[in-house]
């Protein structure tokens, strides 16, 4: 049995000539948040997008927990519990932020509308969605509706919205950009809170933002792998600190 919940082995990527990921051994160790880090242009939303089946690698292998899911779908990896966050686009702007929660609460079961109908289900729905709401700090937040909420706030609600479909593995897409101080603080204390009882892997383009979140962050260039470790480990890397820090 591997130490890894997700691994890749040589994963790779052309785009028409292109190699926009290029033979990455990543291994990510259950319960941990693991950061993927790097540039624009390294090739982190292109692993992310393989690694969740969005887009299918050219060669290479994609295991998550001890199974192969190389050739599987985005809906069966979801269903196994590797659950990537819904953008802020995906979270309807003119219902509220419970009516989103709800809506994501239904999303997975394939349930019949006859089943939803049913007052006992609908009543504990409602309850697990203000469980999440709270969960995340959005209690009162609940019935002000997405478009009119603050953009850090917006960004917990895209997380509870992921956690409603109980992911094992949860993968955030750069959760801090465009955020100012508190908002990052928030939103790291949220996620360390999501990481209590599962793994985390996020994408980040910053790598002061990860810096006391992550135990262990993988460091990109050119679809390659330029270091792994802590973030002291990390930051202390000559090639790191000339390609990505600039010193
Ligand atoms: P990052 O997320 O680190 O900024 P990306 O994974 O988005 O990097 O992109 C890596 C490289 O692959 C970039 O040079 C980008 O232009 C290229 N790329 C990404 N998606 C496509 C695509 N669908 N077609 C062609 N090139 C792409």
């Amino acid at each position: 049995m591997s130490e890894f919940i997700l691994e890749t082995e040589n994963l790779t990527k052309y785009f028409a000539g292109f190699t926009a990921v290029d033979g990455v051994n990543l291994g990510v160790r259950e319960g941990t948040i693991h950061a993927l880090i790097g540039p624009n242009g390294a090739g982190k939303t292109t692993c992310f997008n393989l690694i969740t089946k969005f887009l299918q690698p050219s060669s290479g292998t994609i295991r998550y927990a001890g199974h192969d899911i190389t050739r599987s779908t985005p809906h069966h990896v979801a269903r196994d519990g590797l659950v990537r966050s819904f953008q802020i686009s995906a979270v309807f702007p003119h219902l509220t932020a419970l009516e989103n929660v709800r809506l994501a609460l239904q999303r997975p079961t394939g349930l019949s509308f006859h089943f939803w109908k049913s007052s006992r289900v609908l009543e504990r729905l409602h309850e697990r969605a203000y469980e999440l709401l709270s969960a995340v700090g959005l209690s009162e937040f609940t019935d002000t509706l997405a478009v009119e909420m603050p953009y850090g706030r917006k960004r917990a609600l895209e997380i509870a919205t992921t956690l409603a479909l109980e992911p094992k593995v949860m993968l955030l897409d750069e959760p801090m950009a465009g955020m100012g101080h508190e908002d990052i603080a928030r939103v790291s204390d949220l996620i360390r809170q999501v990481a209590q009882n599962r793994t985390v892997l996020m994408v980040e383009h910053n790598l002061e933002v990860v810096a006391n979140l992550s135990d262990t962050i993988t460091v990109l260039q050119r679809g390659q792998i330029l270091a792994e470790g802590s973030y002291d480990e990390v930051s202390q890397n000559p090639e790191v600190r000339e390609a990505y820090m600039g010193t």
